[in-house]
């Protein structure tokens, strides 16, 4: 038997409609915040990514899917969305009108991982950009409209973290320090991290081997060493959460080491998926236009991992929509008048199915149980020959003959 990739995974039937209510609750409540979607392409230019996510950022360094077109150029399939969505903004020009400055996506993206629960090599994310304020109430409204997408859907036990990075002076002055604090202890810490402290240290907070925790748990924090500005930038941030009543969690370990990035830094967790626990993350990311060539803007985003947030969804999985009626003829003349009602009912917009492999109506009736149909709507030669049909109540059993001629107004009285 063929078998898919290592670390994709199709999303079968039963699990459809609960990725198709997440995708509705995610198109419906970034428009309601004014964000316009874009569709962007699933594969790019390999310098697009590697220029805009970093050279030392574990998706650049061994993440990406990359291969050459016919011609040679060197293309990868999209690791995260955020480039992709800057290239396309200053392709467009659409920072020029406020209409397309806050924008959204939905889509897979590829990053060659070792796959395990909650990580995959293609997956799917809900991500938002806001560009063109620093407005730090800006920040605010996107952190409220990650929260309220996993609010909306039930989600419980959720955390906040929080934290800022300052600008990039903030942060040049803290990486001397945080090196010299480092430095006497690289012996203890991992062989990654060994070479993170040349390329990019501020990632040596991020690691999660223990080792590394332990040896950093007494550093010095960059939030000791923000400047007046970004201090007070982040201090609007959290009394505008605190406004509005949503819960964070300082954590001065949330870093993101890549020079674009800036001040507000955010991520939201579980207790409920193991070492998967972040179902969303995001931040500032001040510099990246400007580095992608485009006018120096200001811009903030997120990206919630969805696969993730089915794993919490799948405690209560749903089936497939059943059928309101399932249509069960049988017999030369029923058999057309069946397929004329099915057609009808399905036209009226009513869910509706029938089963062509079942020929007695023993069969049919099996069936219509299967598919969890609320009623049967029985048409045999003798009820074609009455023109009626036997509507059949599939949970209770109670059967009623109803003349054909007013069947459209028996069903139309169910489906109210
Ligand atoms: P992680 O630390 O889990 O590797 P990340 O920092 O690489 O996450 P981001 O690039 O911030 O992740 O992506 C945003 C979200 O996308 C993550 O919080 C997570 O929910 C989801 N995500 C990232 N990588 C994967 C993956 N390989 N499979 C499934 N979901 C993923
Ligand atoms: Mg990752």
């Amino acid at each position: 038997m063929l078998r898919s990739i290592k670390g994709l995974k199709d999303i079968l039937p039963q699990q459809t409609p609960q990725w198709r209510y997440m995708e509705t609750l995610a198109h419906t409540l970034a428009t309601q915040s004014g964000f316009s979607e874009i569709r962007i392409p699933i594969f790019e230019s390999t310098e697009l990514y590697a220029r805009s996510i970093g050279g030392a950022t574990d998706i650049v360094e061994k993440e990406m899917y990359t291969f050459p077109d016919r011609d040679g150029s060197s293309l990868t399939l999209r690791p995260e969305g955020t480039a992709g969505v800057v290239r396309a903004v200053l392709e467009h020009h659409l920072l020029e009108s406020p209409s397309t400055r806050k924008l959204y996506y939905l889509g897979p993206m590829f990053r060659h991982e070792r796959p395990q629960a909650g990580r995959y090599r293609q997956f799917n994310q809900f991500g938002v950009e806001a560009f063109g304020t620093e407005d730090p109430l800006m920040d605010v409204e996107v952190i409220a409209l990650l929260w309220r997408f996993f609010n909306s859907l039930g989600l419980k036990d959720l955390t906040l973290h929080i934290n800022s990075i300052g600008n990039s002076q903030d942060r040049e002055n803290y990486i001397q320090e945080f090196k010299r604090f480092i430095l006497p202890k690289l012996e203890l810490i991992c062989g990654n991290c060994q070479r993170r402290y040349s390329t990019n240290p501020l990632r040596i907070l991020d690691c999660k081997v223990p080792i590394c925790q332990e040896a950093t748990q007494d550093a010095p924090t960059l939030f000791d060493h923000l400047s007046p500005e970004s201090a007070s930038h982040f201090k609007t941030v959290l009394d505008g959460l605190t406004v509005i009543d949503i819960p964070f969690s300082m954590n001065y370990r949330l870093v993101r080491g890549l020079d674009y990035y800036t001040r507000t830094t955010f991520e939201i967790t579980t207790p409920h998926l193991g070492a998967q626990s972040t179902i969303g993350a995001g931040g500032r990311y001040d510099g990246l236009v400007a580095l992608l060539n485009g006018p120096s803007t200001p811009a903030i985003g997120f990206a919630v991992g969805l696969e993730r947030v089915a794993l919490l969804l799948s405690q209560h999985l749903s089936t497939p929509h059943p059928p309101l009626f399932f249509v069960a003829g049988f017999g030369k003349d029923a058999k057309p008048m069946a397929l004329k009602l099915l057609h009808n009912l399905r036209e009226t917009g009513i869910r509706a199915d029938t089963d062509y492999k079942s020929v007695n109506l023993k069969s049919l009736l099996r069936s219509a149980d299967k598919l969890g149909a609320s009623y049967a709507i029985i048409l045999g030669d003798d009820e074609a020959r009455s023109e009626t049909a036997i509507l059949r109540n599939m949970t209770t059993k109670a059967q009623e003959s109803v003349n054909l001629k007013e069947i459209s107004q028996k069903i139309l009285s169910l489906t109210l």
